[in-house]
Protein backbone atom coordinates (compact mmCIF):
# COMPACT_ATOMS: atom_id res chain seq x y z
CA UNK A 1 0.00 0.00 0.00
CA UNK A 2 1.57 3.40 -1.31
CA UNK A 3 0.97 4.61 2.44
CA UNK A 4 3.13 2.88 3.97
CA UNK A 5 6.01 4.57 1.49
CA UNK A 6 5.18 8.01 2.72
CA UNK A 7 7.73 10.14 4.69
CA UNK A 8 5.84 11.47 7.32
CA UNK A 9 7.17 14.85 8.05
CA UNK A 10 5.10 15.65 10.44
CA UNK A 11 6.11 12.52 12.99
CA UNK A 12 9.91 12.99 12.16
CA UNK A 13 9.70 16.98 12.73
CA UNK A 14 7.87 16.43 15.75
CA UNK A 15 10.44 14.42 17.20
CA UNK A 16 13.30 15.99 16.42
CA UNK A 17 11.66 19.39 17.80
CA UNK A 18 11.32 17.02 20.90
CA UNK A 19 14.83 16.30 20.61
CA UNK A 20 15.96 19.63 21.04
CA UNK A 21 13.37 20.91 23.32
CA UNK A 22 14.88 18.24 26.10
CA UNK A 23 18.57 19.55 24.91
CA UNK A 24 17.60 23.05 25.98
CA UNK A 25 16.20 21.97 29.03
CA UNK A 26 19.63 20.78 29.92
CA UNK A 27 21.59 23.70 28.58
CA UNK A 28 19.34 25.42 30.81
CA UNK A 29 19.83 23.50 34.31
CA UNK A 30 23.07 22.37 33.61
CA UNK A 31 24.56 25.51 32.40
CA UNK A 32 22.22 28.11 32.61
CA UNK A 33 22.07 28.49 28.82
CA UNK A 34 18.93 29.61 27.11
CA UNK A 35 19.53 29.67 23.00
CA UNK A 36 18.38 32.66 21.37
CA UNK A 37 16.90 32.78 17.90
CA UNK A 38 16.29 36.53 16.12
CA UNK A 39 14.97 36.95 12.69
CA UNK A 40 14.56 40.10 10.79
CA UNK A 41 12.05 40.80 8.22
CA UNK A 42 12.08 43.57 5.79
CA UNK A 43 9.17 44.57 4.59
CA UNK A 44 5.77 42.21 4.47
CA UNK A 45 5.75 39.64 2.08
CA UNK A 46 2.36 37.01 3.51
CA UNK A 47 4.68 34.24 2.36
CA UNK A 48 7.25 35.58 4.32
CA UNK A 49 5.33 36.36 7.66
CA UNK A 50 4.15 32.94 7.99
CA UNK A 51 7.71 31.41 8.23
CA UNK A 52 8.53 34.10 9.94
CA UNK A 53 5.31 33.46 12.37
CA UNK A 54 5.99 29.60 12.25
CA UNK A 55 9.83 30.16 13.16
CA UNK A 56 9.21 32.41 16.45
CA UNK A 57 6.10 29.80 17.47
CA UNK A 58 8.63 26.73 17.20
CA UNK A 59 11.49 28.93 19.16
CA UNK A 60 8.91 29.58 21.76
CA UNK A 61 7.76 25.92 22.12
CA UNK A 62 11.54 24.71 22.02
CA UNK A 63 11.77 26.68 25.23
CA UNK A 64 14.49 29.02 23.78
CA UNK A 65 14.28 33.04 23.25
CA UNK A 66 12.12 34.27 20.27
CA UNK A 67 13.51 37.77 18.71
CA UNK A 68 11.94 39.19 16.30
CA UNK A 69 12.50 42.63 13.97
CA UNK A 70 10.95 44.03 11.40
CA UNK A 71 12.15 46.87 9.38
CA UNK A 72 9.78 48.34 7.05
CA UNK A 73 10.24 47.44 3.24
CA UNK A 74 11.59 50.67 2.28
CA UNK A 75 14.94 50.29 4.67
CA UNK A 76 17.66 50.55 3.06
CA UNK A 77 20.94 48.65 2.89
CA UNK A 78 22.60 50.41 5.44
CA UNK A 79 19.75 49.91 8.04
CA UNK A 80 19.65 46.19 7.41
CA UNK A 81 23.26 45.81 7.94
CA UNK A 82 23.04 47.85 10.98
CA UNK A 83 20.68 45.47 12.52
CA UNK A 84 22.94 42.68 11.18
CA UNK A 85 25.63 43.94 13.35
CA UNK A 86 23.34 44.82 16.45
CA UNK A 87 22.12 41.27 16.33
CA UNK A 88 25.89 40.16 15.71
CA UNK A 89 27.07 41.86 18.93
CA UNK A 90 24.11 40.73 20.98
CA UNK A 91 24.95 37.79 23.64
CA UNK A 92 21.06 36.49 23.67
CA UNK A 93 21.16 35.82 20.18
CA UNK A 94 23.31 32.61 19.52
CA UNK A 95 21.40 32.68 16.35
CA UNK A 96 19.65 34.74 13.42
CA UNK A 97 18.78 35.08 9.80
CA UNK A 98 17.14 37.59 7.36
CA UNK A 99 14.10 36.04 5.94
CA UNK A 100 14.36 35.95 1.99
CA UNK A 101 13.74 37.81 -0.41
CA UNK A 102 14.72 41.14 0.64
CA UNK A 103 13.56 43.97 -1.37
CA UNK A 104 14.94 45.11 -4.51
CA UNK A 105 17.31 47.71 -2.62
CA UNK A 106 19.08 45.83 -0.67
CA UNK A 107 21.93 43.25 -1.86
CA UNK A 108 20.82 39.79 -0.17
CA UNK A 109 24.72 38.76 -0.67
CA UNK A 110 26.06 42.20 1.20
CA UNK A 111 23.38 40.81 4.10
CA UNK A 112 24.87 37.28 4.06
CA UNK A 113 28.20 38.41 4.29
CA UNK A 114 27.86 40.66 6.98
CA UNK A 115 26.86 37.80 9.35
CA UNK A 116 28.53 36.49 11.80
CA UNK A 117 29.57 33.34 10.50
CA UNK A 118 28.99 31.58 14.09
CA UNK A 119 25.57 33.11 13.96
CA UNK A 120 24.85 31.74 10.95
CA UNK A 121 21.36 30.46 11.44
CA UNK A 122 20.68 29.29 7.68
CA UNK A 123 24.43 28.58 6.86
CA UNK A 124 24.38 30.40 4.00
CA UNK A 125 27.84 32.27 4.77
CA UNK A 126 30.10 31.26 2.50
CA UNK A 127 32.31 30.34 5.30
CA UNK A 128 29.95 27.37 6.23
CA UNK A 129 29.18 27.10 3.01
CA UNK A 130 33.14 25.91 2.55
CA UNK A 131 33.71 24.88 5.67
CA UNK A 132 30.84 22.42 5.10
CA UNK A 133 32.62 21.34 1.56
CA UNK A 134 35.41 21.15 3.18
CA UNK A 135 34.29 18.18 5.97
CA UNK A 136 34.98 21.07 8.57
CA UNK A 137 32.13 21.74 11.23
CA UNK A 138 29.85 23.92 10.07
CA UNK A 139 26.66 25.48 10.67
CA UNK A 140 24.20 24.21 7.78
CA UNK A 141 21.34 25.37 5.75
CA UNK A 142 18.24 24.04 7.79
CA UNK A 143 15.86 22.60 4.59
CA UNK A 144 19.00 20.40 3.01
CA UNK A 145 19.74 18.72 6.76
CA UNK A 146 16.42 18.11 6.54
CA UNK A 147 16.24 16.04 3.01
CA UNK A 148 19.17 13.94 4.74
CA UNK A 149 17.71 12.99 7.55
CA UNK A 150 14.52 12.07 5.84
CA UNK A 151 16.47 10.02 3.17
CA UNK A 152 18.58 8.40 5.86
CA UNK A 153 14.86 7.40 8.15
CA UNK A 154 13.85 6.30 4.55
CA UNK A 155 17.13 4.27 3.13
CA UNK A 156 18.87 3.68 6.54
CA UNK A 157 22.89 3.87 5.65
CA UNK A 158 23.19 5.66 2.12
CA UNK A 159 26.69 4.39 1.38
CA UNK A 160 27.39 3.76 -2.09
CA UNK A 161 23.99 4.74 -3.21
CA UNK A 162 23.38 7.39 -6.26
CA UNK A 163 22.19 10.26 -5.47
CA UNK A 164 20.77 12.44 -8.28
CA UNK A 165 20.01 16.91 -6.81
CA UNK A 166 17.67 18.62 -9.12
CA UNK A 167 18.72 21.81 -8.62
CA UNK A 168 22.44 24.40 -7.66
CA UNK A 169 21.43 27.11 -5.17
CA UNK A 170 23.18 28.07 -2.44
CA UNK A 171 20.23 27.61 -0.09
CA UNK A 172 19.48 23.84 -0.83
CA UNK A 173 20.55 21.98 -3.79
CA UNK A 174 24.42 22.62 -3.58
CA UNK A 175 24.23 21.47 0.34
CA UNK A 176 22.11 18.70 -0.24
CA UNK A 177 24.86 17.55 -3.00
CA UNK A 178 27.71 17.96 0.33
CA UNK A 179 25.51 16.39 3.07
CA UNK A 180 25.46 13.59 0.56
CA UNK A 181 28.64 12.87 -0.39
CA UNK A 182 29.46 13.30 3.71
CA UNK A 183 26.71 10.19 3.76
CA UNK A 184 29.44 8.55 0.81
CA UNK A 185 26.84 8.99 -1.51
CA UNK A 186 27.72 9.14 -5.17
CA UNK A 187 26.03 12.41 -6.19
CA UNK A 188 25.37 13.79 -9.13
CA UNK A 189 23.77 17.26 -9.31
CA UNK A 190 21.54 18.52 -11.99
CA UNK A 191 20.51 22.06 -13.14
CA UNK A 192 18.39 23.82 -15.77
CA UNK A 193 21.67 23.26 -18.33
CA UNK A 194 21.74 19.35 -18.09
CA UNK A 195 21.04 17.10 -20.99
CA UNK A 196 18.42 14.37 -20.80
CA UNK A 197 17.51 15.44 -17.16
CA UNK A 198 14.44 12.42 -17.00
CA UNK A 199 17.37 10.13 -17.65
CA UNK A 200 19.78 11.70 -15.11
CA UNK A 201 17.11 11.33 -12.36
CA UNK A 202 15.95 7.85 -13.20
CA UNK A 203 19.48 6.76 -12.23
CA UNK A 204 19.00 7.82 -8.66
CA UNK A 205 18.76 5.61 -5.62
CA UNK A 206 17.84 8.73 -4.10
CA UNK A 207 16.22 11.75 -5.86
CA UNK A 208 16.15 15.07 -4.73
CA UNK A 209 14.32 17.71 -6.40
CA UNK A 210 15.05 21.44 -5.34
CA UNK A 211 13.75 23.14 -8.65
CA UNK A 212 10.68 25.21 -8.68
CA UNK A 213 8.44 24.03 -10.69
CA UNK A 214 5.44 22.25 -9.85
CA UNK A 215 5.10 18.59 -10.97
CA UNK A 216 8.16 18.35 -13.21
CA UNK A 217 9.31 15.20 -11.64
CA UNK A 218 7.45 12.61 -13.50
CA UNK A 219 6.58 9.04 -12.48
CA UNK A 220 8.66 7.67 -15.16
CA UNK A 221 11.85 9.69 -14.20
CA UNK A 222 12.10 8.05 -11.07
CA UNK A 223 13.62 4.43 -10.82
CA UNK A 224 11.56 1.76 -9.06
CA UNK A 225 12.08 1.99 -5.42
CA UNK A 226 13.84 4.77 -5.41
CA UNK A 227 13.44 7.12 -2.21
CA UNK A 228 12.07 10.72 -3.68
CA UNK A 229 12.72 13.90 -1.83
CA UNK A 230 10.50 16.83 -2.97
CA UNK A 231 11.83 19.92 -1.63
CA UNK A 232 9.41 22.08 -3.87
CA UNK A 233 7.10 24.40 -2.45
CA UNK A 234 4.95 25.96 -5.36
CA UNK A 235 1.85 27.74 -5.40
CA UNK A 236 -0.53 26.55 -7.89
CA UNK A 237 -4.67 27.57 -8.42
CA UNK A 238 -7.09 25.19 -7.22
CA UNK A 239 -10.50 26.01 -9.14
CA UNK A 240 -11.33 22.30 -7.41
CA UNK A 241 -11.40 24.04 -4.21
CA UNK A 242 -13.63 27.75 -5.37
CA UNK A 243 -12.43 30.30 -7.41
CA UNK A 244 -9.06 32.21 -6.72
CA UNK A 245 -8.13 29.24 -4.91
CA UNK A 246 -4.71 27.81 -4.37
CA UNK A 247 -3.23 24.79 -2.72
CA UNK A 248 0.54 23.76 -2.54
CA UNK A 249 2.51 21.31 -4.64
CA UNK A 250 5.97 20.12 -4.95
CA UNK A 251 8.65 19.36 -7.83
CA UNK A 252 7.31 16.12 -8.33
CA UNK A 253 3.82 15.07 -9.71
CA UNK A 254 3.32 12.93 -6.63
CA UNK A 255 0.07 10.66 -7.71
CA UNK A 256 2.74 9.69 -10.37
CA UNK A 257 5.90 9.07 -8.60
CA UNK A 258 4.43 7.34 -5.44
CA UNK A 259 3.66 4.36 -7.58
CA UNK A 260 6.69 4.03 -8.74
CA UNK A 261 9.28 4.91 -5.81
CA UNK A 262 10.51 3.06 -2.16
CA UNK A 263 9.47 5.98 -0.06
CA UNK A 264 8.71 9.74 -1.24
CA UNK A 265 7.93 13.12 1.04
CA UNK A 266 4.55 14.51 0.48
CA UNK A 267 4.29 18.54 0.01
CA UNK A 268 2.80 19.73 1.71
CA UNK A 269 3.75 17.36 4.87
CA UNK A 270 7.34 16.57 4.18
CA UNK A 271 10.55 18.82 4.02
CA UNK A 272 9.18 21.92 4.61
CA UNK A 273 8.33 20.78 8.35
CA UNK A 274 11.89 19.04 8.53
CA UNK A 275 13.06 22.92 7.77
CA UNK A 276 11.84 24.98 11.07
CA UNK A 277 12.69 21.52 13.12
CA UNK A 278 16.44 21.89 11.80
CA UNK A 279 16.41 25.55 12.30
CA UNK A 280 15.93 24.70 15.73
CA UNK A 281 18.60 22.26 15.81
CA UNK A 282 20.99 24.67 14.36
CA UNK A 283 19.78 27.46 16.82
CA UNK A 284 20.74 24.87 20.19
CA UNK A 285 24.37 24.08 18.11
CA UNK A 286 25.17 27.45 17.79
CA UNK A 287 25.00 28.23 21.64
CA UNK A 288 26.87 25.40 22.43
CA UNK A 289 29.73 26.22 20.36
CA UNK A 290 29.62 29.85 21.51
CA UNK A 291 29.84 28.90 25.01
CA UNK A 292 32.07 25.69 24.51
CA UNK A 293 29.53 23.15 25.47
CA UNK A 294 29.99 19.44 24.01
CA UNK A 295 27.08 19.17 21.07
CA UNK A 296 23.56 17.32 21.20
CA UNK A 297 23.82 14.39 19.39
P1 LIG B 1 16.34 28.49 -6.87
O1 LIG B 1 15.40 29.14 -7.82
O2 LIG B 1 17.38 29.29 -6.18
O3 LIG B 1 17.09 27.30 -7.63
C1 LIG B 1 16.41 26.44 -8.50
C2 LIG B 1 17.38 25.48 -9.14
O4 LIG B 1 16.63 24.67 -10.04
C3 LIG B 1 18.47 26.17 -9.95
O5 LIG B 1 19.71 25.56 -9.71
C4 LIG B 1 18.03 25.96 -11.40
O6 LIG B 1 19.09 25.75 -12.31
C5 LIG B 1 17.25 24.67 -11.31
N1 LIG B 1 16.24 24.63 -12.37
C6 LIG B 1 15.31 25.56 -12.69
N2 LIG B 1 14.57 25.14 -13.73
C7 LIG B 1 15.04 23.93 -14.07
C8 LIG B 1 14.70 22.99 -15.08
N3 LIG B 1 13.72 23.23 -15.95
N4 LIG B 1 15.40 21.85 -15.15
C9 LIG B 1 16.41 21.60 -14.29
N5 LIG B 1 16.78 22.44 -13.31
C10 LIG B 1 16.10 23.59 -13.22
O7 LIG B 1 15.41 27.75 -5.82
P2 LIG B 1 15.73 27.16 -4.35
O8 LIG B 1 16.84 26.19 -4.44
O9 LIG B 1 15.82 28.25 -3.37
O10 LIG B 1 14.37 26.40 -4.05
C11 LIG B 1 13.94 25.30 -4.84
C12 LIG B 1 12.53 24.92 -4.43
O11 LIG B 1 12.53 24.52 -3.07
C13 LIG B 1 11.48 26.04 -4.53
O12 LIG B 1 10.25 25.47 -4.89
C14 LIG B 1 11.40 26.56 -3.12
O13 LIG B 1 10.14 27.12 -2.84
C15 LIG B 1 11.60 25.31 -2.34
N6 LIG B 1 12.16 25.51 -1.01
C16 LIG B 1 11.60 24.82 0.02
C17 LIG B 1 12.08 24.93 1.28
C18 LIG B 1 11.45 24.12 2.36
O14 LIG B 1 11.48 24.50 3.50
N7 LIG B 1 10.91 22.95 2.04
C19 LIG B 1 13.17 25.86 1.62
C20 LIG B 1 13.76 26.48 0.45
C21 LIG B 1 13.25 26.32 -0.80
P3 LIG B 1 20.16 26.90 -12.71
O15 LIG B 1 21.09 27.02 -11.53
O16 LIG B 1 20.80 26.36 -13.92
O17 LIG B 1 19.36 28.15 -12.95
Amino acid sequence: PSNGKIIDGKIIATALKARVAAEVARLKAEHGLTPGLAVVLVGNDPASEVYVRNKGIATVEAGMNSFEYRLPGTASQDEVLAKVRELNADPAVHGFLVQFPVPDQISQQAVIDAIDPNKDADGLHPLNAGRLASGLPAMVPATPEGCVIMAKLAGGDLSGKHAVVIGRSNLVGKPVAQLLLKENCTVTIAHSRSHDLPGLARQADILVAAVGRPNMVRGDWVKPGAIVIDVGINRVPAPEKGEGKTRLVGDVAFDEAVKVAGAITPVPGGVGLMTVACLMRNTVIAACRQNGIALPK
